[in-house]
């Protein structure tokens, strides 16, 4: 059977489609990987295999459009084959991959070795390419319409800036033409270098030198007037500072094709976590005060923030042990971002439809993805929740090759419970 291909039928739960306005005890029908129908009730085809999912909510497949899976180059961190086993343990059905590995997809033929790699993805993916030649963010831009035609979704140096504003400039004009986003890393290194930390009183306290929120605003603020300039499309990666959050509600007020998303540890932790738990809480961007945190929420629940993504950023353990000063940035996401976003969001500053409008039909819509609703013709992607399940985060568990994460011993209520791709059962904790 060809990949992603399957026939299933769920039955009797709550399906809860954003795009359509669905909330109604449905079943769903998926044939050769394809929705086909819901109804109240559907009789099972011969030969179709039924997954009952009485007391769960059935939602479109979600999509984790911001995933570092490491390979090719790091392969002791995450492979695909891994990354991707993770994402589907965390109900989620497809992954688009940054662009920093090695080498970096900023070449048809690197692209290429990407692709062939993910064969054995048991997800989705979906490669996001280079916007320059070897993620410079200097020099020649990578050649994006080539990338595009082997199936780039988005362009990004992720990790780094464009740091050079005339490859900026002509990268969003390119970015328009091909109808797909620039995906970029906001930061200005010259304000950044060094910073291990959020730039304020915990940082000063534990006498590190600090990332300042204007090393990420200064970079979003020069982005967003290219934008206006070029009518470019600009999808800025992992906003973390109140800040940057008003300059994309303007932007979005203005009417430019500007959007963003935020991971869970920015609208869950402060930079206070930095003291407690020191390199597992070492990110790009860093965690940052209240004040912002508040802000996220805030983006969330107006609109301004249309996306929640993972930036799953595998390293490991020997790597984190290292001093904070010299620890990598990053941490892992994929098995804990949908628990987070239902304990922290939903019935907070979320309704359920609208938390999962941001990781299925918003995703979707911004990288131009098949899926991220459950209209009948479209991919047979489903990730099923249980709202009422109690749980904590043992990252001994993981499927990720690594374990850097800030939420170890977490009490989290709602999981992905099961996670199907083109009507395959990649990942359940249902019985049979
Ligand atoms: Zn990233």
């Amino acid at each position: 059977m060809a990949k992603f291909s399957a026939d299933l039928l769920v039955r009797q739960g709550r399906l809860i489609d954003p795009t359509h306005g669905t909330d109604a005890r449905l079943d769903i029908l998926i044939r050769q990987g394809k929705i086909v129908q819901s109804a109240p009730s559907l009789p099972a085809p011969p030969d179709v295999p039924v997954l009952m999912a009485t007391g769960l909510v059935v939602a479109p497949g979600f999509i984790d459009i911001h995933t570092h899976l490491r390979e090719p180059g790091y392969e002791h961190k995450e492979t695909i084959q891994s990354g991707t086993t993770a994402a589907a343990a965390g109900g989620i059905c497809a992954v688009a991959a940054m662009p920093n590995t090695i080498p970096p997809p900023d070449s048809g033929d690197h692209l290429q070795l990407a692709l062939e790699r993910a064969q054995t993805a048991v997800v989705r993916y979906y490669p996001i390419a280079c916007v320059t030649v070897g993620r410079q963010g200097r020099g020649a831009l990578a050649p994006l319409a080539e990338l595009a035609e082997l199936g780039a979704v988005a362009f990004s140096d992720d990790g780094d800036p464009v740091q050079d504003e005339a490859l900026m400039r002509r990268a969003l004009e390119i970015a328009r033409d091909l109808d797909r986003p620039i995906f970029p890393h906001e930061e200005v290194k010259s304000l950044t270098a060094g910073g291990c930390m959020h730039a304020g009183e915990v940082a000063a306290r534990l006498s590190v030198k600090g990332m300042p929120a204007a090393g990420e605003e200064e970079m979003v603020a020069r982005d967003i007037e290219l934008v206006r300039q070029t009518g470019g499309p600009l999808h800025i990666a992992h906003i973390s500072t109140a800040g940057t959050a008003q300059l994309v509600r303007r932007a979005k007020a203005d009417g430019l094709p500007v959007t963003c998303e935020v991971l869970p540890h920015h609208f869950v932790l402060t930079d206070r976590e930095v003291e407690r738990q020191g390199p597992a809480a070492k990110m790009s961007p860093p965690l940052r005060e209240p004040a912002d945190v508040e802000a996220m929420l805030a983006g969330l629940a107006d609109g301004t923030i249309e996306v929640i993504a993972t930036d799953h950023a595998p390293h490991t353990a020997e790597e984190k042990a290292q001093a904070l000063t010299r620890a990598p940035m990053g941490i892992v996401g994929l098995e804990t971002a949908v628990g987070l976003t239902l304990t922290y969001l939903v019935d907070r500053v979320l309704s359920l439809h609208e938390a999962i409008a941001r990781w299925t039909c918003h995703p979707a819509r911004i990288l131009r993805l098949p899926g991220g609703a459950l209209t009948p013709g479209m991919p047979g992607d489903l990730t099923l929740l249980d709202l009422a399940r109690e749980w904590e985060v043992v990252p001994e568990h993981f499927r990720s090759k690594s374990r850097n994460t800030p939420f170890a011993g977490y009490r989290l209520k709602g999981k992905a419970v099961a996670t199907i791709v083109g009507g395959q059962i990649v990942y359940s904790e249902l019985a049979a």
